[in-house]
C-alpha cells in the first residue's frame, strides 16, 4: 500500500545538464515503482522518508500554476522525469503529469516523457499535439526477473504494446535498454523484437550505489547464484572491463544495424 501525501512546492522544473537537457520536471516525490535499482530513492534522505521503503510512499506535488515559469521553458529541452515514474500508480487518480503537459502544450518547449508505464497511451492526444517524445524503459523479457526487480511497474510486454501504440500515431518513439544488468539483460533480443516501432535506443548500465547496492547484489547472490563471482568482480573488484567491452559490442551492432543511440554508463 503507498503511502500518499501532498506536499506544497513553489517549482516544478530543476536545471540539469543530464545529456543536454536544460530542466527535469519531477511531479511527485517518490515512486510507487519501487524497483529494487532505483537510483533515486537517494531523496528518502533529503525529504523525511529515510524510515520508509522505497516504493511505499509518494509525494503529490502541488504549485500554484506553472505560468510563471513560461520564460524559462519556451523552446528548452525538457526531460520528464529523472526521480520518480510521471505515470506511477499515483497519476492515475492524480494527475499530475496531465496538467503539466497541458500547461506545456500552451507554452511549447521540447519535451521528453521516460516512463515504464503504459498509463502514458492515457495523454497520447495530448503528446502529439506537443510532439513531445517517448521514452520507455526494458531491460528483460523474462518477467520473473521483472518481477522480482520492479514490483509495481506495467508488465514489459504492455509496456510494448504502448511503445508500438505511440509509435503507430506518429509520436517520435525511445526505447531505453536499462539497467543493463550485467550477463542478464540481453540488448540484442530487445533490439530485435522492437525495431519496427522504435526511433531511438538508450542504453544504461546497471550503476550501484549505497544504499541499494547490497540489495541488488544479494538478490543476484540468491536468484542468480552462478553469477556471483562476475558480478563480484564488476561491483566488489570494480573491474570495469565487461563495461568496456559491451560499449564497444552496442556501438558496434548499432553501426552495423544504422540505429540512433545514446550510451550513458556510468560507474561509482
Ligand atoms: S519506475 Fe523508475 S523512478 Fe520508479 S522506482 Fe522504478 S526506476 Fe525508480
Amino acid at each position: 500500500m503507498v503511502k500518499i501525501k501532498e506536499i506544497k512546492t513553489k517549482n516544478i522544473f530543476s536545471k540539469t545538464y543530464y545529456r543536454g537537457y536544460s530542466y527535469v520536471i519531477n511531479p511527485y516525490v517518490g515512486c510507487s515503482g519501487g524497483c529494487i535499482y532505483c537510483h533515486a530513492c537517494f531523496i528518502q534522505n533529503f525529504t523525511k522518508h529515510q524510515n520508509q521503503n522505497w516504493g511505499d510512499f509518494v509525494d503529490v506535488k502541488r504549485w500554484d500554476g506553472i505560468v510563471r515559469t513560461k520564460r524559462t521553458v519556451v523552446g528548452r529541452n525538457m526531460l520528464m522525469s529523472t526521480i520518480t515514474d510521471p505515470y506511477n500508480s499515483v497519476e492515475k487518480e492524480y494527475e499530475n503529469t496531465k496538467q503539466i503537459l497541458e500547461r506545456l502544450r500552451e507554452i511549447g518547449c521540447n519535451l521528453t516523457i521516460c516512463t515504464r508505464s503504459d498509463l502514458v497511451l492515457r495523454d497520447i492526444k495530448i503528446i502529439k499535439q506537443m510532439q513531445a517524445k517517448v521514452c520507455m524503459s526494458v531491460n528483460s523479457f523474462d518477467e520473473t526477473f521483472v518481477k522480482n526487480t520492479e514490483p509495481n511497474t506495467t508488465p514489459v510486454k504492455d509496456r510494448l504494446k504502448a511503445l508500438k501504440k505511440l509509435h503507430d500515431k506518429g509520436i517520435y518513439t525511445i526505447l531505453c535498454i536499462s539497467p543493463i544488468f550485467p550477463y542478464i539483460t540481453d540488448f540484442k533480443e530487445i533490439i530485435e523484437a522492437t525495431k519496427d516501432y522504435v526511433n531511438e535506443y538508450w542504453f544504461e548500465n546497471l550503476n550501484l550505489r549505497q544504499p541499494y547496492k547490497i540489495s541488488v547484489l544479494n538478490y543476484i547472490y540468491n536468484h542468480h547464484p552462478e553469477l556471483d563471482e562476475k558480478y563480484d568482480d564488476i561491483y566488489v573488484k570494480k573491474d570495469n572491463q565487461y563495461w568496456f567491452l559491451l560499449k564497444h559490442e552496442i556501438m558496434e551492432y548499432c553501426k552495423v544495424h544504422k540505429l540512433n543511440y545514446k550510451i550513458d554508463f556510468r560507474h561509482s
